[in-house]
């Protein structure tokens, strides 16, 4: 797709342009991926104002740049950043928030360095608003998760581990075409549930407990991200009142995901409906974050954040309510933030599933 990276390389050059530099050098590696289709461990950008750009990476990945991006001067050296800067005179925008500060005083040390400026966030927040090919990947990582949902479902029950639910969802994500899961799977089942990022363990789930899973597969490079509970042989009338506020919650939050809607506004419309039951302090944690290239990015949605929402921003929404020593739910969907409407790519139940 060099036409889609060309496009977004166009539109980097003219923020540069914009905040006066010369040129930019991105050296965060999935920003670099995002402009470029190289997914590298070694790569820096140069992208100029007047739209040129030059790669550089190692001899490791020197066949797959020329496939990837056979439109790009590319250069192959191990010093991939330092090469770049040195092609560079007057004002260097840089990645200031990726970039130690051991290499930013190597950069500066240079004979004939430039001036180096703050590039800022510019690339994250080109990033945001995603093509129509990146949500067809989002969309088919967003497949993959319900269907591996649905294959492992029948083997939960009484006695299973957490772990062993856990590596089941993986393996499913795989076997259904996921490149890998895109990031570490989380089964918390009974008391466990009352930890949001509960690393799955030995447990083994008992009648009665709630297990909350929190997974996602990853599809050429975009992450999926859901997150279910559901109630094991029966569920209490405790148990189903935190549910079914949750639930709401949820459904609260997608409703308000809207173009032009304030990330704290959309935060604010299910941490409502949380705080109107008496459960604000059970819910410690934001409603949401973009998902893309990265599995969390711009935009985060908390009480504190600031920003808003636009069409074609994909986005999580999970509330949760955890509950010390009892359990917890929570409740995770990616959705796609449209104009007419919220766009669910998960599309896994959210009636209380008692399995
Ligand atoms: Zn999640
Ligand atoms: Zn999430």
């Amino acid at each position: 797709m060099p036409e889609i990276h060309e496009a977004r390389r166009a539109r980097l050059a003219g923020l540069v342009a914009a905040r006066g530099a010369d040129a930019a050098l991105i050296t965060r590696l999935v920003n670099v991926r995002y402009l470029t289709g190289l997914a590298s461990s070694n790569a820096a950008l140069l992208v100029r104002a007047d739209g040129t750009a030059v790669l550089a990476t190692d001899g490791r990945y020197a066949g797959t740049a020329t496939r990837v991006c056979p439109e790009l001067e590319c250069v192959i050296d191990r010093a991939t950043a330092g090469v770049l800067a040195g092609r560079v005179t007057g004002r260097l925008a840089f990645e200031a928030h990726e970039v130690t500060v051991e290499a930013r005083d190597a950069l500066a040390g240079e004979p004939d360095a430039p001036e180096l400026v703050p590039l800022g966030h510019a690339v994250e927040e080109l990033r945001m608003v995603k093509d129509e090919e990146e949500i067809v990947l989002l969309a088919e990582a967003c497949a993959i998760t319900d269907q591996a949902f649905d294959a492992v479902l029948p083997t939960i029950g009484p006695g299973v581990a957490e772990r062993e639910i856990a590596i089941a969802l993986d393996r499913a994500m795989v076997d259904l075409g996921a490149d890998r899961p895109a990031f570490a799977t989380i089964v918390a089942s009974g008391p466990n549930g009352a930890i949001p990022h509960h690393v799955p363990s030995e447990r083994a789930i008992e009648r009665g407990d709630l297990v909350t899973m929190d997974f996602g597969a990853l599809r050429g490079g975009y992450h999926a991200d859901m997150t279910r509970t559901v109630a094991i042989g029966e569920a209490g009338a405790w148990e189903r009142e935190i549910y079914e506020l949750v639930a709401a919650a949820q459904a609260a939050g997608v409703a308000a995901a809207r173009p032009d809607a304030v990330t704290k506004e959309v935060d604010a419309a299910a941490r409502g409906v949380i705080e109107a039951a008496g459960h604000g302090d059970d819910f410690p944690h934001g409603l949401g974050h973009g998902v893309g290239l990265e599995i969390h990015e711009a935009p985060l949605m908390g009480y504190d954040k600031t920003g808003k929402l636009m069409d074609r921003v994909p986005i999580t929404v999970e509330p949760g309510v955890y509950v010390a020593g009892r359990g917890g739910v929570r409740i995770e969907d990616t959705l796609v933030v449209r104009a007419d409407g919220p766009e669910l790519l998960t599309k896994t139940t959210k009636d209380l599933l008692v399995i």
